[in-house]
């Protein structure tokens, strides 16, 4: 458990020469993901990303297959075990090795990613969660075990 006395009674204490059984080392609460984190206190395991895509695109999505793109808002929903920080950072770059069904989307340049949320809520659940429609069954699905036809979906041309 956490002791929540404060530093300065625990000096106290010690200065009196008392309490040195009971006095523990301060928890170092580092909440960082992937480092040790806080009991019961969840590092940040999901986000999403809200993309525009300025045109309508027909874009290879690797063995998924091509497929058609309609302008408008979309909603991308992922997780990362640790760090999802460096994953976001990651898919802000358009330089990189395509390795994700994402990937495909962000690489085109018509795609811009203009809003990013992080979210203490499984992925599947916040995806499950999310309106939109699903355009393309699979996409970022390939290892989801809670039905998720997709972790993309669209929103549609709310600028028109
Ligand atoms: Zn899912």
């Amino acid at each position: 458990m956490v002791n929540h006395r404060s530093i300065s009674s625990d000096n106290l204490s010690r200065s009196k020469g008392q309490n040195k059984s009971t006095h523990k080392s301060p928890i170092v609460v580092d909440n960082k993901p992937g480092k040790n984190c806080f009991p019961g206190f969840l590092p940040v395991i999901s986000y999403q990303l809200i993309i525009k895509l300025s045109q309508e695109s027909m874009i290879k999505v690797g063995r998924l297959g091509e497929f058609h793109f309609p302008a408008g808002w979309y909603i991308y929903t992922g997780s990362a075990r640790r760090n999802v920080s460096a994953r976001i950072k990651r898919h802000s770059s358009k330089v990189k090795k395509l390795r994700w069904h994402i990937d495909y989307l962000l690489a085109s340049p018509y795609s811009e990613i203009v809003e990013i949320k992080k979210s203490l809520i499984p992925e599947c659940e916040l995806n499950q969660g999310t309106p939109g429609i699903v355009i393309i069954k699979g996409f970022g699905a390939s290892d989801c075990k809670n039905k998720c036809k997709s972790h993309l979906k669209y929103l549609g041309t709310p600028w028109r």
